[in-house]
């Protein structure tokens, strides 16, 4: 006779089952409903299989595809019938890891060739056919001998066996012909997974070391829907339309080239013209707010950066040192900056500070060095030379909260009223290892909530997420097809200002220490960049556009009707070219097209003769409308000044 174990559901209700019952045997006993849509089960908070035997008092919820943590279940599963199809059609492949990622799934095989495109299809076939034939994933406990002999001919999974600890419980999955060395859970069995499909093969280098072996990784991804799967893969489709390395280079906008090194931006001038529009806009806005813009160098001592704390924790961040020059001590060290708080701190410490002279400002748009994995570098995305727009707030602890207020303002007009990004924010509060007393992280965390609240924002709470120095307060926006992207973060910090001694004389003449902020709004203007040319798919907004007009004389007997009106709209300050080619109009104006250029002023006889042009705005096919000049002039003019984010639009 089993013993009994108290089940406790997500209502509260209790009830005794047998010990080695199973979540599956508790879903069929509230209603065949849930037992049919059930997925897994939460165990305690851990996620299990639904078939494992429950051998403890506990809480038990059962997971359907309601269940935030359903997907990774089911992405987890993929894996596995991807391995089971590879292994059926490779039987030479030897396995690797195949874990759930974000929106999918992978698995790492070593073979002898890399994956075609030919063999995807051919393994999702057979993937389907996987599905079709419904094994159930089978949970065995086994020791360490008996998992020794399963994958005696799998080098990787034995690797892996042998660093499992003693105390470790060695679990293996089949399902139908496929082993697997794993923790689990997985589905029921894989013909839940439906709605699935590969996406490419790419080298990885066996746990991402690269001086082991190179394995051939298959990426693809599984929803629960078909809806869902469909609408993955058209945002997929859209995202590689608006991939910003392809832009980059069809709208000449910057290059990466292997004589200047991996991560480094070559900006070519449309890609430049972008860049300086946006710290113009930053440093302009900064300068209405009470900031003081300063310039501080690329290299430092590296001393400096042990003072600060960076060294050695962050060595592997940051280049190598290099040796001081001429006239310094031979052990002299310098490097190139990965940030410039420290160097911001000395100049507030190069002078005595009074509460009156609070909040101190400082603003730099500055290029740092990070020394980025090559594996990891992305285009603009993930880049080794890094231009921040940076900033630096020493402020009293009752002046927190204001300016918090302000940052919170500033970025809600560079994301949202500036590029009409829609963003979240999110708290993160102190962690369980941090520095300074209760009280401070009291004052500072309430500082941050009241100045969120008093600006009516909706934010989430990472408790416990802050930085061992100083909560902060995240910010991930959402671009046009729905992706998220990190964003800017308003970080406060007790530790630097304790590092460096900093001191202000309070109003009682006495010396206190003032709280520090550390803020990006745009981030690095890098992947700014990144992120609004995918965002805007290239077609920038007129005053963001390397090339604003584009002034089309139909013959040579309108190029000096056209010179005029070029003159005239480079005397105001807009970015005009004029194309005097000797190609047709049309060809003329499919070039103009291709580089998304928002006006194109087209200037036949007519137009010539009566100070018009034929207006064509980006976008509107076809549609051309004839303008006086002067009206043209003053509605670009009024564009570009209010920063509009659509064309032919008034105020
Ligand atoms: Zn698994
Ligand atoms: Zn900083």
């Amino acid at each position: 006779m089993p013993v009994d174990i108290r089940i406790t559901l997500p209502d509260g209700t209790q009830r005794a089952a047998p010990s080695g019952t199973t979540a599956r045997a508790i879903a069929e006993g509230i209603g065949p409903r849930l037992a049919q849509a059930a997925l897994a089960a939460r165990v305690n908070d851990a996620i299990w299989d639904l078939d494992r035997p429950l051998r403890a008092d506990g809480r038990v919820e059962i997971i359907t595809e309601q269940d935030p943590a359903a997907l990774e279940v089911l992405r987890h599963s993929a894996a596995h019938v991807l391995a089971t199809a590879v292994r059926q059609l490779f039987p030479e492949a030897k396995i690797g890891f195949g874990p759930a990622i974000e929106d999918g799934f992978y698995y790492d095989f070593e073979v002898p060739r890399p994956f075609a495109p030919d063999d995807l299809q051919t393994i999702e076939a057979r993937m389907r056919e996987v599905a079709a034939a419904d094994y159930r994933f089978v949970r065995e406990e086994v020791d360490r001998a008996e998992a020794g002999r399963r994958f005696r001919d799998d080098p990787l999974k034995l690797e892996r066996l042998a660093e499992l600890g003693d105390d470790e419980v060695i679990t293996v999955y089949s399902d139908g012909p496929f082993t697997d060395l794993c923790r689990g859970p997985h589905l029921p069995s894989t013909g839940r997974l439906k709605h699935f499909h590969l996406l490419h093969a790419a080298g990885a280098y066996w746990r991402g070391d690269s001086r082991r072996q190179m394995l051939q990784r298959i990426y693809g991804t599984a929803w629960l829907t078909k809806a869902d799967l469909d609408a993955y893969l058209h945002r997929l489709a859209e995202a590689e339309k608006r991939d910003h390395r392809v832009l980059g280079r069809q709208l000449d906008l910057f290059s990466i080239q292997e004589e200047v090194g991996p991560g480094l931006i070559l900006w070519h001038p449309r890609g430049a013209t972008i860049q300086f529009e946006l710290r113009r806009f930053i440093e302009d806005e900064v300068l209405r707010r009470g900031y003081q813009l300063v310039y501080t160098p690329h290299v430092t001592r590296e001393d400096l950066f042990i003072r600060s704390g960076h060294l050695p924790l962050y060595a592997h961040n940051q280049f190598p040192a290099m040796a001081a020059g001429e006239g310094e001590a031979a052990n002299v060290r310098y490097r190139t900056k990965p940030m410039n708080c420290p160097m911001h701190t000395l100049i507030y410490a190069a002078q005595q500070r009074s509460y009156r002279d609070l909040p101190l400002r400082l603003a730099e748009v500055a290029n740092v060095y990070r020394n980025e994995l090559s594996g990891t570098l992305h285009g603009l995305l993930r880049v080794r030379g890094l231009t921040m727009d940076d900033a630096h707030i020493f402020c009293r602890e009752d002046q927190i909260e204001d300016e918090i207020y302000d940052l919170l303002d500033l970025t809600d007009l560079v994301l949202r009223r500036t590029f009409g990004f829609e963003y979240r924010l999110d708290l993160a509060t102190r962690p369980a290892k941090k520095i300074g007393g209760d009280a401070a992280w009291d004052i500072a965390e309430a500082a941050l909530r009241q100045a969120l609240d008093r600006r009516d924002l909706r934010y989430g709470l990472d408790a416990g997420g802050g930085a061992f120095y100083g909560p902060k307060i995240d910010i991930k926006l959402k671009d046009a097809i729905g992706r998220e992207w990190q964003g800017a973060t308003i970080q406060l910090d007790y530790q630097m200002p304790e590092r460096f001694q900093l001191e202000y004389t309070g109003a009682d003449n006495r010396p206190h220490r003032p709280v520090m902020m550390h803020r990006a709004i745009f981030g690095t203007l890098e992947r700014f960049v990144g992120c609004l040319i995918e965002h805007f798919a290239g077609a920038f907004p007129l005053w963001l556009a390397p090339e604003q007009v584009r002034i089309l004389p139909i013959t040579d007997a309108q190029n000096e009707a056209a010179r005029a009106v070029h003159r005239r709209l480079r005397d105001a300050g807009v970015r005009a070219a004029i194309d005097d080619r000797n190609d047709t109009l049309n060809y003329r104006i499919r070039d103009a097209e291709l580089f998304k250029v928002p006006y194109m002023a087209v200037i036949g006889q007519r137009e010539a003769d009566q100070g018009t042009v034929a207006l064509r705005v980006r976008g509107a096919g076809r549609k051309q409308e004839i303008v006086a000049v002067d009206a043209f002039l003053a509605r670009v003019i009024d564009e570009i000044r209010r920063r509009a984010l659509t064309l032919g639009t008034s105020a």
